[in-house]
């Protein structure tokens, strides 16, 4: 359904059908109540390109910024202090203020031609260690879909491998797409567009 929108409070449902990235982040955000300022840039992003209204994003970065931090010693953000901040950057990334640049969200490409080695984001299928990757992935090492995707990782095919992860835990059939040569444009959103058809 083209119309739903995406609430706040809906998000950790939702989250079951996100792509292992944004599903990390959303964990770490959950878990830390903060995230670094790209992965809330990827984040924001995301969410509003799969139907989260300004609002909503508000409300949603609200609830975790007024939390005391978790786990980072070194992060001074509130909510209260800075609510102007944040309220702008929100409403900045749906090109409500500023220069009203229509921000749209990331592609695989580029989410993983960034250097993330100093935060825990960045695509999985190219960061993450075996313990890490089995971990976001839910998944046993025994299982014959493992060695497929570590074999798609070892080709440095990350987007090969997520679509792969994507067609056999969802049922989810691309037409046309050809994992060996995985080049078109894949996004996080198309995952999570893909694997909410089939569940809503
Ligand atoms: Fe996310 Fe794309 Fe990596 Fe999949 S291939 S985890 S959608 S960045």
């Amino acid at each position: 359904n083209n119309n739903y929108l995406l609430n706040s409070k809906r998000v950790d449902k939702e989250s079951k059908n996100f792509p292992p990235c944004m599903l990390n982040i959303h964990e770490k955000l959950r878990k830390q109540h903060r995230l670094p300022h790209t992965e809330r840039f990827y984040y924001t992003l995301f969410l509003k390109d799969i139907g989260m209204p300004v609002d909503q994003a508000i409300d949603f970065w609200r609830f975790e910024y007024r939390q005391a931090p978790n786990g980072i010693h070194s992060c001074c953000h509130n909510w209260e202090k800075n609510e102007k901040k944040f309220v702008y950057g929100i409403r900045h990334m749906y090109g409500l203020e500023g220069c009203r640049r229509n921000y749209t969200s990331m592609n695989c490409q580029r989410i993983q031609s960034f250097d993330s080695s100093c935060t825990s984001g960045g695509c999985p299928f190219k960061t993450f260690d075996h313990t890490k990757m089995l971990s976001i992935l839910n998944m046993d090492s025994n299982e014959s879909l493992w060695s497929q995707l570590y074999e798609l990782k070892s080709r440095h095919n990350y987007t090969g491998a997520c679509i792969k992860y994507m067609q056999s835990r969802n049922l989810v059939v691309i037409k046309n797409c050809d994992i060996d040569n995985a080049s078109f444009n894949f996004t996080p959103v198309k995952y999570y567009k893909h694997v909410s058809l089939k569940t809503h």
